[in-house]
């Protein structure tokens, strides 16, 4: 068992104290709606959730990732869409700009980004062989594409767009290989126009988070809103997914912890025959398969949290605790759903339905399983 220390325990009680109190009680209606309530963001600035991962002197919690990622853990135990809002603004957005930006544009925006404005980490492409392009016409950039999938697009106040904005040449094997020179740019968007943000309905789990197809048609962005070097815009992007995928990891925890806990409390109250159902061997060996695979999955998490901050390489423990976490809660939430019988397959009588499609969305966002096991087998295959 992980041995915490007293902020580190208060971390995760102030956290679980928030979600059961303000997101807990919205979770089914912004899940049966598949829109999500802005009054839980505006609790979560209130509170300093959207900050946990910006510096203490631009405003935020600057807590560990360790910490963080029991955070997450525990909005994700209420509602996984909450979870993602946070994990997405924090661990991908705050964490590049506090990483590579200028001095300039971190003054600017991190305190903001602490407090009240959202951001979002605009990555994937509608079409990947018509990626999104960013010409440079001297004191701007202009661009122009179509990003797919991107969580916080539709509320976002600040948007990290990565986008192509020329070609590079490098030396290989005695040829010339030609490739795409990816840029970060970051897009203001109450100033920007050009710009448009829809959400993509109709998801089958994470239905409430805001998910959005951006659409740049010509936008001008000021050439002083290049985060970090030109040119280094893909390799900006790896290491914080890298770091990312541990709070998609503690996000699956989460979603698996909620499912068991359901699971328990089912097994427990429903009685047949003159037993409860948590009598039968069937049974518990379900839940003693899904509460094994949990606890490895957040062994997993936490180390993976802990090597971040010891500042290891993390990139294969990383996506590990990715693959392992989000496969192991759809493996818990698809027992928990067994457990509950009819009941669990019914939205108005039991959560476990939502958990079980918020698990499997998890499996793709941030990094499929495949390109996890990409990861993983690069390291260690490495000759
Ligand atoms: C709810 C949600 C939120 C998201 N939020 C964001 C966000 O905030 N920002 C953002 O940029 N993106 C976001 N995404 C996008 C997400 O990261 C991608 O959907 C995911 O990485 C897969 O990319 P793709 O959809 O382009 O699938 P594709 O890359 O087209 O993959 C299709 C299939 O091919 C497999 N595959 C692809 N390449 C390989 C390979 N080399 N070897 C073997 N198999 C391969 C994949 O595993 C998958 O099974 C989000 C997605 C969802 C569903």
């Amino acid at each position: 068992m992980f041995d915490w220390n007293d902020q580190q325990k208060e971390t995760r009680a102030w956290a679980r104290e928030f979600a059961e109190r303000e997101v807990k009680p919205r979770a089914a209606a912004m899940d049966g709606n598949g829109v999500y309530d802005r009054a839980v963001i505006d609790a979560m600035f209130e509170a300093g959730l959207m900050g946990l991962l910006v510096p203490e002197r631009y405003g935020g919690r600057g807590l560990s990732a360790l910490e963080y990622v029991t955070a997450v853990e525990e909005l994700a135990r209420c509602d996984a869409s909450t979870a993602l809002v946070m994990s997405i603004h924090s661990s991908l957005v705050t964490v590049l700009i506090a990483a590579f930006a200028s001095d300039e544009i971190r003054d600017a925006v991190l305190p903001d980004l602490a407090t009240k404005k959202v951001g979002s980490f605009a990555l994937t492409e509608e079409d990947p062989t018509e990626p999104t392009r960013a010409e440079d016409v001297g004191d701007a950039f202009r661009a122009s594409g179509t990003k797919m999938y991107i969580t916080n697009g539709p509320i976002a106040d600040l948007i990290v767009l990565f986008a192509v904005t020329g070609v590079t040449e490098s030396e290989r094997h005695g040829k010339v290989v030609k490739r795409d020179e990816i840029s970060a740019l970051l897009v203001d968007v109450e100033h920007t126009e050009g710009l448009t943000c829809s959400d993509i309905e109709g998801k089958m789990g994470l239905t409430a988070a805001p998910v959005g197809r951006l659409v740049f048609s010509d936008v001008s962005i000021p050439s002083s809103h290049l985060v970090g070097e030109r040119g280094a815009g893909f390799k900006m992007a790896m290491k914080v997914l890298d770091a990312g995928r541990i709070g998609a990891a503690a996000l699956a925890v989460g979603v698996g912890q909620a499912a068991l806990e359901a699971a328990r409390s089912y097994a427990i109250s429903r009685v047949i025959g003159g037993r409860p159902i948590s009598k039968f061997q069937a049974i518990q060996m379900m839940i003693a398969e899904a509460a094994t695979r949990l606890e490895a999955a957040r062994a997993l998490t936490y180390q993976a949290a802990t090597a971040l901050d010891r500042g290891d390489h993390i990139s294969e423990i990383a996506a590990m605790a990715k693959l392992f976490a989000s496969e192991a809660a759809t493996f818990v939430a698809s027992r928990a759903l067994q457990v509950h019988g009819g009941s669990g397959v019914v939205r108005d009588l039991h959560p476990v339905e939502r958990y079980f499609r918020d698990a499997r969305v998890l499996e793709i966002i941030e990094g499929t399983s495949e390109i996890q096991k990409l990861v993983v087998a690069g390291h260690e295959l490495k000759g």
